[in-house]
């Protein structure tokens, strides 16, 4: 390991600033050689549950002084932590698995120790949010991150619908006890057409990844107890309707322009459509010339 991590001592790592650290999202060897360097380098580490981050630092052979900073206790907690920076300690900040931040503890104390005049230094690494995407391909090319939906059928419900119009994919995650029925909300508020990429148990000795549509989604989930285990991001297809839109433009556009020379079809679609005059006349322009295309 000595060699690889060589590799990162080349950059300065200034003293009294908060490394912001990834950690992995089941597979332990995936952890960057820049992220055990610091972890090696740092006074102390705040993290999400102390316990947990001993055991995983213990795999890497690091053991370090440790501040819990978790859901409950952030701010207070960043008090603290700012308390070690201003003796000019190097602090590292993880969470329980992944990127701190990321539906996870960490906002809060970048909040804190930024007001507080502290550089923070984020080191990339693993997160459910990228791997997942990583794999969705090119229909979640934008996406949108939600993370967790809310609990409760009416709050979710109500969050869905203002999700309903977003041209971006949507990026959830979801634990295994929620997952049929969050895939089932995903369906009735969103429509049972768009794709859905379900992300089980990223880096771990079970993954899986199928995609299928939402309306498929919660039959393929029932089918097999197996696949409702573990832990789980969905991603799921942005709205057609902009495509939609520019299709029925199109049909309208072409039957016009038998009749009509362009200009003249496009102002006639934009009185009956609404949309842009501009628009339509690009879009008619080049529906009357198809060979240039
Ligand atoms: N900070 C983490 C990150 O960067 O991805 C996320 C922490 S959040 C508390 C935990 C949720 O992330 C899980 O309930 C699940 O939705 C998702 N997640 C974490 N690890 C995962 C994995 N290995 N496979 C699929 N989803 C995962």
């Amino acid at each position: 390991m000595t060699q690889f991590t060589d590799l990162a001592q080349g950059q300065h790592y200034p003293a009294g600033a908060l490394y912001i650290v990834a950690t992995p999202i089941g597979n332990v060897a995936d952890i960057t050689v820049r992220a055990l360097h610091v972890l090696g380098l740092v006074d102390r580490i705040a993290a999400e549950d102390t316990r947990n981050t001993a055991q995983l630092l213990a795999r890497y052979g690091i053991s370090k002084p440790s501040i819990a900073v978790h859901e409950h206790n952030e701010r207070s907690a960043a008090e603290r932590v700012i308390g070690h920076l201003r003796n000019g300690e190097r602090i590292a900040c993880v969470s329980d698995a992944g990127t701190p931040g990321i539906s996870d503890p960490g906002a809060k104390l970048v909040d804190a120790v930024r007001e507080a005049g502290f550089p923070i230094i984020p080191l990339p690494g693993a997160s459910a949010l990228t791997t997942a995407l990583s794999a969705a391909g090119s229909w979640a090319g934008t996406f949108t991150f939600i993370g967790f939906l809310a609990a409760k059928p009416k709050q979710r419900a109500a969050q869905l619908r203002t999700l309903v119009h977003g041209p971006s994919a949507l990026v959830f995650y979801e634990a295994p006890h929620r997952i049929v029925e969050t895939v089932q909300a995903l369906a009735d508020t969103l429509g049972g057409e768009r794709q859905l990429l379900i992300a089980r148990e990223l880096t771990k000795l079970h993954e899986s990844l199928h995609q299928c549509t939402l309306a498929e989604g919660p039959t393929w989930l029932a089918e097999d107890a197996n696949r409702q285990r573990g832990e789980f991001v969905l991603v799921v297809e942005g709205a057609r309707e902009q495509e939609d839109a520019e299709d029925a433009h199109d049909a309208l556009l072409a039957t016009l322009l038998e009749e009509l020379p362009v200009s003249s079809a496009a102002r006639l679609a934009a009185s009956l459509t609404g949309a842009s005059r501009n628009t339509l006349y690009a879009r008619a322009l080049r529906l009357s010339k198809p060979e240039e295309e």
